[in-house]
C-alpha cells in the first residue's frame, strides 16, 4: 500500500522509534502518545483492520504476545492493549496496529 504510513515505517521509508522488530511485526513509539507508555504494534504486511488480520490465526497469535510482552516489560503496574477499528473505534490509521499503554491509571469506560 503504497500511500499507507505503517506501510513506510515498516519499509524503513520514513523514521519511527523502534522497540520491536522481527520478519513479520515491528513496534515504535506513538508519535503522539496518551500515556507515559504508548507503543504501537504492527504486522509488517499490510491488513486494514483487526478483522481482516483475525483471518491469520498464527501472525495473530504472535502480534498479541509481542504485545503482551512489551506491556509486561515496560508497565510494571498493568497495561491496556487496545484495537481501535472503524469510525466509532476512533482508528484513523487504516493498517491494523494494536496499542500498548500503561504506566499511569487509565480510565474505564474509556471516553
Ligand atoms: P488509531 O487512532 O488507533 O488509528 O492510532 C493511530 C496512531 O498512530 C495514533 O495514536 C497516532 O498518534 C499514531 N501515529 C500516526 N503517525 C505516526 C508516526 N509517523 N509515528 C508514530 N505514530 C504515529
Ligand atoms: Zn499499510
Amino acid at each position: 500500500m503504497s500511500e499507507c504510513i505503517f506501510c513506510k515505517i515498516a519499509a524503513g521509508e520514513i523514521p519511527a522509534n523502534v522497540v520491536y522488530q522481527s520478519d513479520e511485526m515491528i513496534a515504535f513509539l506513538d508519535i503522539a502518545p496518551v500515556a507515559p507508555v504508548h507503543i504501537v504494534v504492527i504486522p509488517k504486511k499490510h491488513f486494514a483492520n483487526v478483522s481482516e488480520l483475525s483471518v491469520e490465526s498464527d501472525l495473530s497469535a504472535k502480534m498479541l504476545k509481542v504485545m503482551a510482552e512489551l506491556g509486561d516489560q515496560n508497565c510494571q503496574t498493568g497495561y491496556r492493549l487496545v484495537f481501535n477499528t472503524g469510525d466509532d473505534g476512533g482508528q484513523t490509521v487504516f493498517h491494523v496496529h494494536g496499542h500498548v499503554l500503561g504506566q499511569r491509571a487509565l480510565q474505564w469506560p474509556p471516553g
